[in-house]
């Protein structure tokens, strides 16, 4: 080869490199949710289209990280759960619309943002873990929660953990900050003792007696019955019920998906966001988290179905995120957690 030869051929691979890196075919998925949970999915889509997916997980600040990487982050898709979280990397500015007529076709518009930046993938309810003995009632309202009946009754987490902030937030959404606020005195008032632990620990202190009514996720007493036999007795010791607003449906959150600002492989990134949202990821992903699929028509895991049909609340998700920052207001106000 001469030295001209050379120079071209270098110059050739060099226009080539970035193309080549593409042509490797891969997507960077962020995401809060355990590897373990998500890996086999992945591992299915890459089987299905030959792009390689590679899994950043953390338990916390992924919207910190990929804003510091900037222009030159690696992320393309974060996959990760609750609207307060979502809308975190959304005001975070890290994200960008989701242009796919897929995502609009099969999410129901409750379940996505307006602007386009998020989509969720699959919901879950927060519901009450009712203890089997001293619970007669089959119904619920969260109205109800505050009503003097249930007084010293109720055990919950932190009001400003996020999945409380959401359904206080719903709430806010539906009655206004005055009722709202009226409502958190009257739940507290009833509250057995100062919020703490988790969801499984609300199970288990209506277990142990301490409550009658706990509030938790959906799939953590589906995880406790299934897949935890230590917990499985706080399981055992309740059952839950779906509550609904009061002429309304049971408050929905979601686990979502959100497109990067800077995604380098966009069309990887809107394909691998479709692709969840086919009716076997849908199944093996709500299925794999105990959660309830966004696509219609897509069977719900068993445990999930014995609670009874979840008949969600039509409370846009993106109207419940606007209502964030009021409900943790009136958390510290009504002195929620002290
Ligand atoms: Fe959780």
């Amino acid at each position: 080869m001469t030295r001209t030869h050379l120079a071209a051929f270098t110059a050739v691979i060099a226009l080539l490199a970035p193309g080549a890196l593409h042509a490797a075919e891969e997507v960077n998925v962020y995401t809060y949710r355990e590897t373990k949970l998500v890996q086999p999915l992945f591992d299915a889509f890459s089987k299905d289209t030959g792009i390689k997916v590679n899994v950043i997980s953390a338990s916390s600040g992924l919207e910190q990280r990929i804003k510091a990487e900037g222009t030159a982050s690696p992320a393309d898709v974060l996959l990760t759960v609750d609207i307060g979280r979502i809308d975190d990397a959304v005001q975070a500015g890290i994200t960008q619309p989701i242009k796919s007529e897929v995502v609009d076709r099969v999410v129901p518009a409750q379940y996505r943002d307006p602007a386009g930046h998020w989509a969720g993938i699959s919901m879950r309810a927060r519901v009450i873990y009712a203890s089997k003995d001293r619970v007669k009632q089959d119904a619920i309202t969260y109205e109800e929660l505050a009503d003097p009946k249930w007084k010293g009754k109720i055990c919950i987490r932190s009001g400003q953990h996020i999945y409380n902030n959401g359904l206080f937030a719903a709430y806010v959404a539906r009655h206004g900050e005055a009722k709202a606020e009226e409502w958190l005195r009257g739940v507290k008032a009833n509250l057995a003792q100062k919020p703490s632990g988790g969801d499984r620990e609300a199970a288990r202190d209506v277990a142990a007696g301490k409550c009658d009514l706990g509030i938790g996720n959906t799939y953590y007493w589906a995880l406790m019955m299934n897949a935890d036999p230590e917990k499985k007795p706080w399981a055992e010791a309740t059952r839950v019920i779906l509550p609904t607003f009061a002429g309304g449906g049971s408050h929905v959150n979601l686990s979502a998906v959100l497109l990067a600002k800077h995604a380098p492989n966009q069309a990887n990134a809107i394909r691998l966001i479709e692709w969840l949202l086919g009716e076997p990821a849908q199944q093996m992903y709500a299925d794999a988290n105990y959660e309830y699929p966004v696509r219609a028509g897509v069977k719900v895991n068993p445990t999930i179905a014995g609670y009874g049909k979840l008949s969600p609340d039509p409370m846009p998700v993106a109207a419940i995120a606007t209502n964030r920052k009021a409900a943790a207001v009136l958390v510290d106000k009504v002195g929620f957690d002290n």
